[in-house]
Formats: C-alpha cells, sequence, structure tokens
C-alpha cells in the first residue's frame, strides 16, 4: 500500500511521474471520477489495486457532460475529504487538474455513437455523452492507463467508454465493476448528499419499486412494470419519472418485454426533488 498519496493538478508533472512506472513494466489501474467520493468510487479503487500495480483516480467535475447548468453548479465538490479518503484506500495518484488544464482551447469533440447515444441516457440528457467521450479520451490520453475502472450503475456510460476504446485504439481494458448500495438498498451516488432528510427517505423506494418491477416484469410484461412504477412514483408529488425501461444486457436494445432467453435489465432515471437519480437491476 502507498504510504503516502501523490497529487498533481498538472498534466506534465503527473507524466513525469507516471512514465518511469510504465518503463518499470509496472500496469497503471484509473479511476475517473468527479469526486464527493462514496464507497462505490473506493469499490473501483480497491478493483484497481487488485488488478494493477498502481491506482490512479482522478476527480474533474467535468463542465461538457453537464446539459443542465443548474446541476453543474449545485455538483458536490469537497477534494481535501475526497483525498484523505484515497489515501486510506491505498491510492498512489491523485490527479486534479483545473478546467483550463484538461479544455485549453475550449475545443468540441463530437462523437458517433449511433443508437447508443439515442436511448435513455442519451435521450434525456442531450449531449451529455458526447462530453462524458471527450473528457474520457482526454484522461486515456493523459494517463495511458493499462486498465480503466468504471461503476455499472452508470451502465450506458460503460458501454459507451467501450465503444470509445474500440472507435479510437487505445488499447485500454475497460473494467465493468458492480453497483454499492447503502444499507436500505439505495444506489450510492454523489447527487444522495443534496437530498433533503424526506427526500432520501423516498429515494430508498426506487430500489424496492425496481425490485418489485422486476417480478411483475418476468410474469406479467413490461408494461405492466411499468405501469406499476408509474403509481408508485405518481403516489408522490416531488418524486418525477425520466424514464423506466427493460432493455437487451449486451446491446441495451430496448426490449418490448423480459425475456427468459436474453441477459435483460431494467433502467431507470427520475427525480427526487431537483436531484436526478439513476438505478438498474439485472432481470435474469
Ligand atoms: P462519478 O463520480 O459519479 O462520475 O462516478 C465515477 C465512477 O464511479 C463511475 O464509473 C461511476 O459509475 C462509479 N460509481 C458511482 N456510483 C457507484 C456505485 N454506487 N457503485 C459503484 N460504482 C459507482
Amino acid at each position: 500500500m502507498a504510504l503516502l498519496m501523490l497529487i498533481f493538478s498538472k498534466i506534465d508533472e503527473l507524466q513525469a511521474h507516471l512514465s518511469p512506472t510504465r518503463l518499470q513494466g509496472e500496469s497503471i489501474g484509473f479511476v475517473p471520477t468527479m469526486g464527493a467520493l462514496h464507497q462505490g468510487h473506493i469499490s473501483l479503487i480497491n478493483e484497481s489495486r487488485r488488478q494493477c500495480d498502481q491506482t490512479v483516480c482522478s476527480i474533474f467535475v467535468n463542465p461538457t457532460q453537464f446539459n443542465d447548468k443548474s446541476d453543474l453548479e449545485r455538483y458536490p465538490r469537497m477534494p481535501e475529504k475526497d483525498a484523505l479518503l484515497l489515501e486510506k484506500a491505498g491510492c498512489d495518484v491523485l490527479f486534479l487538474p483545473d478546467v483550463n488544464e484538461i479544455y485549453p482551447d475550449n475545443e468540441k469533440a463530437v462523437f458517433d455513437f449511433g443508437y447508443l447515444n439515442e436511448i435513455l441516457e442519451a435521450e434525456h440528457r442531450p449531449g451529455h455523452f458526447n462530453g462524458v467521450a471527450q473528457v474520457v479520451k482526454r484522461f486515456f490520453e493523459i494517463v495511458q492507463p493499462n486498465k480503466a475502472f468504471f461503476g455499472s450503475k452508470d451502465y450506458q456510460q460503460v458501454m459507451i467508454v467501450k465503444a470509445l476504446v474500440e472507435q479510437i485504439h487505445l488499447g485500454i481494458e475497460i473494467v465493468s465493476c458492480p453497483i454499492l448500495r447503502e444499507v436500505d438498498g439505495l444506489a450510492m451516488s454523489s447527487r444522495n448528499s443534496l437530498l433533503s432528510a424526506e427526500e432520501r427517505i423516498l429515494a430508498a423506494l426506487i430500489p424496492k419499486m425496481m425490485q418489485k418491477a422486476k417480478e411483475i416484469a418476468l410474469t406479467k410484461g413490461k408494461n405492466e412494470a411499468r405501469a406499476f412504477i408509474v403509481k408508485e412514483i405518481a403516489a408522490h408529488p416531488s418524486m418525477k419519472l425520466d424514464y423506466y425501461e427493460i432493455c437487451d444486457a449486451n446491446t441495451l436494445q430496448i426490449l418490448p418485454n423480459a425475456t427468459a432467453n436474453k441477459n435483460t435489465l431494467s433502467l431507470i432515471a427520475l427525480f427526487v426533488g431537483k436531484i436526478r437519480l439513476i438505478d438498474n437491476l439485472i432481470l435474469n
């Protein structure tokens, strides 16, 4: 375990540190984050430490992936607390750049992910994945890791990142890690800290309704499952559904129903008050 975590905010300093590591044949694992870290993030650090010699974590609240300006402004930021958590977890390097370091010339990259960039999160957050791909590509080129670790809570994001790596031939292995949940089942998220006490109680209903909807989907079909979700959410005026879908877990093709012969997944996005939360659940 690293006794002391190194913190860099400049690309050249980070690279000057990482090049000898790479030359010595040590593998580099990378965990990109937007900070306000929780145990879900730490589980990615742990997985990287299991699989790689050196673990680099980045904290960067990426403006280009926010389609809602107020969401960007209110996004929680606590780098000192994050650094302590990371050091305790045995992370070797924290990269903490500012916006000018990442986007010096303000160029806008445009990517084509076809169908993956038309559905679900892409449909409800226009431009979001383009911004994600832009920042992930930039960080991959800076850090040049052997493996990068992402959480399957952001299921569609993992698929976009895998598509990106194929498109730009970077030869980085993308490792998808399981969702970590709070004791009451709510998927851990930096945005949970923005919920009021009442909203936090309501948010705990999300995994419960997903579980019940899964049973309904498998016995009665998708329409009934969605009708159940709509009814549950309608019972709470501060909750608002963005989408509930059932998809092929390998391709994210939207399915007319949950079928026994395919890996299927249900995905949800909803607002609790002003805070937008997402979750997903494997159906079979
Ligand atoms: P974020 O800081 O929200 O951009 O997340 C950084 C990484 O942590 C992404 O790969 C997320 O999918 C992952 N992550 C976020 N929440 C969780 C969670 N509850 N369990 C596992 N990974 C997560």
